[in-house]
């Protein structure tokens, strides 16, 4: 039996990493796709955990070796997801969250059929606006970019298959873990069960 895929996107600062670190410590056979990027590292980010942090050389070279599955450019940096951990881990049954954004998630979709979208909104724009300036390491008009993106990336979230609206971390995850759940009982993933004892 193959992994499922589990896209989850949602404006930065949304809180997606607390609720993916959550689910990933809660469930045995699920891993985070760790991508990698070309931004700088923030405090508390450890390389190869949070990101595999390169150059924009570096980045450009995976994508030449075709070692991304999809890749963005998100307000002025790479990001992308490394392939060939996905497949080892899906090919083994064990189930992948990713934290991608909208452009990447919708190439996802094209590429790899059965994988899950889920969209995760704030409670309010206001709520985006202090968490980024709680960050520290963004400037008035990175700020800006990433509040001018996040409106963008709503507009695109009627294309998702799931929405989970962030007023509660403990909620939020706990919806996270149903979705997953529950895709992992679709017909299509469990007939054969069934199959067997014909
Ligand atoms: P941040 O700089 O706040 O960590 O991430 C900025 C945005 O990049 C977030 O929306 C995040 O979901 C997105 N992102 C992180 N990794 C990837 C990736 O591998 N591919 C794509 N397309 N977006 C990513």
């Amino acid at each position: 039996m193959s992994g499922k895929l589990f896209v989850i996107s949602g404006p930065s600062g949304v809180g997606k990493n607390t609720i993916l670190n959550r689910v990933v410590e809660s469930r045995d056979n699920v891993q985070y796709s760790v991508s990698a990027t070309s931004r700088a590292m923030r405090p508390g980010e450890v390389d190869g955990k949070s990101y595999y942090f390169v150059t924009r050389g570096e980045f450009e070279a995976m994508l030449a070796r075709n070692e991304l599955l999809e890749y963005a450019e998100y307000v002025g940096n790479y990001y992308g997801t490394p392939l060939g951990p996905i497949e080892t881990a899906t090919g083994s049954g064990v189930d992948v969250v990713m934290d991608i954004d909208v452009v990447g998630a919708l190439k996802i979709r094209q590429r790899v059929e059965n994988a899950v979208l889920v969209f995760v909104a704030a409670p309010s724009f206001d709520a985006i606006r202090q968490r980024l300036a709680g960050r520290g390491d963004v400037s008035a008009d990175v700020m800006q970019s990433r509040l001018e993106r996040a409106k963008w990336e709503y507009s695109q979230a009627g294309q998702y298959d799931y929405i989970i609206v962030n007023d509660s971390v403990e909620r939020a995850t706990q919806e996270l873990l149903a979705i997953m759940t529950a895709e992992k009982c679709k017909t299509m993933e469990r007939i054969h069960f069934v199959k067997e004892e014909l």
